[in-house]
């Protein structure tokens, strides 16, 4: 145990609920996680004492709200190695950001005939807005398949991609399998056509560590609300070009340099991508969440995650019966499965009764699913609080689900 599990766990007020009459097992982090006493004490901060809306005031209260909503702009920015900070765009979440870039890029550099190119494990919120953007602009959405194991097909994309080709999206870590891809590799592969590329760290953030310039990414979104901070806190970084090249999506306050009916200007980047009122309580707690996590240490959250993916996948496969979906390791963050001959939603519902949160179904990743002729699988995925003995709650919950059905 590379940091101290039980003085983390004790700073989650949530853990010491009881469910069912059982001491919480909470294995649904993929999901959403919990949220550490730090992060809501930043929170209610905001309200408590310093809340007056940002940017537009001169008053005192607004003034000090927005230092510190452009200082967690920094922090954001300091966390995934952006040069500088205003290529941090808030969002409300990865779906908002992706949103942002399928219509502020595509709308402008994607032309009828263009391709843009995804893959098969993404999820919807990676999927959606690219097929919209494609019916919308008359282009064409390719995607990349994965080997059973749940690797992807890198030879396939070097195949698929060419001089049509303006972005590539992928995920860092597949939200169902935990399975990690290359996204250096396939940022290098979509510049060397001339492609941009996006990638989806709304898993990745929060496992380990993360620095888009060793990515070489074009574009990284990310949920706060995965990452211990509140609801309503993302992020998209873009490369500042980018953000200069791009057209706005949502028109509003704040996004304006000036405004006429003659025609509007608009702010520089980051704020010409932030039309209305931010949840900066949000993003300011989400500043808090951040400090919280490099203070266990990326590093060692990478390492634990790892162990516990390793101990659920071992004590999965010695039970016996048990199918993994995505077995290319290492696993990142989540293992999912399925038990033979058990509906993945009666696991699911048995293992509740016992306290353990797990999720089950098509993980909004329904192409993924379809790729594997399944309707979904159960997953267990893991947070800094995570223990073994979560694990081991876990595996003996599926034992007694496999002897009810035995
Ligand atoms: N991408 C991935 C890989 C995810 O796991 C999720 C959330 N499950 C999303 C995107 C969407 O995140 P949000 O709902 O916070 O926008």
């Amino acid at each position: 145990m590379a940091y101290d599990l039980d003085s983390v766990r004790s700073q989650f007020p949530i853990l010491s609920e009881k469910v069912h009459d059982r001491p919480l097992v909470y294995l649904d982090n993929a999901a959403t996680s919990q949220k550490p006493q730090c992060v809501i004490d930043a929170y209610d901060d905001v309200y408590r004492r310093v809340n007056a809306n940002i940017h537009r005031g001169v008053h005192h209260l607004s003034n000090v709200c927005t230092s510190l909503y452009e200082d967690a702009r920094k922090t954001v920015a300091s966390f995934i190695g952006a040069s500088d900070a205003s290529e941090i765009v808030f969002t409300r979440n990865t779906t908002e950001a992706v949103n942002l870039v399928a219509n502020s890029f595509g709308n402008k550099f994607v032309n009828p005939g263009d391709e843009v190119v995804l893959t098969v494990l993404e999820h919807h919120s990676n999927i959606v807005p690219w097929q919209l953007l494609c019916q919308r602009r008359g282009a064409k959405l390719r995607v990349v398949d994965i080997r059973d194991d749940g690797s992807l097909r890198l030879d396939q994309l070097g195949e698929m991609l060419s001089q049509k080709t303006r972005i590539v999206c992928a995920a860092h870590v597949s939200n169902v399998m935990g399975t990690v891809n290359d996204v250096r590799q396939i940022a290098r592969m979509a510049h060397a056509v001339g492609a941009a590329c996006l990638v989806d760290a709304a898993q990745s953030v929060p496992h380990f560590a993360v620095d888009v310039n060793d990515l070489e990414c074009d574009f990284l979104a990310f949920s706060g609300h995965k990452i211990y901070a509140p609801l309503g806190s993302g992020a998209l970084y873009a490369r500042r070009h980018w953000l200069d090249e791009m057209d706005p999506w949502m028109g509003g306050g704040e996004m304006i340099d000036k405004v006429s009916f003659a025609g509007t200007t608009f702010a520089e980047p980051p704020l010409k991508f932030e039309a209305g009122t931010p949840d900066y309580a949000a993003a300011i707690a989400l500043a808090e969440a951040i400090r919280f996590v490099q203070k266990i240490g990326l590093d060692n959250i990478a390492g634990q995650d790892e162990a516990l993916a390793r101990q659920t996948i071992d004590g999965l496969q010695s039970i016996g019966g048990i199918r993994i979906v995505g077995t290319h390791g290492p696993h990142s963050g989540a293992v999912s499965f399925l038990i033979d001959g058990v509906h993945p939603y009666d696991a699911s519902m048995i293992l509740d009764k016992m306290g353990i949160a797990v999720r089950t179904g098509h993980h909004c990743a329904q192409p993924l699913m379809e790729r594997f002729s399944i309707p979904g699988t159960v997953r267990a995925s893991f947070g800094v609080y995570t223990s073994k003995d979560d694990i081991d709650a876990l595996l003996n919950g599926v034992e007694r689900v496999k002897q009810m059905f035995a």
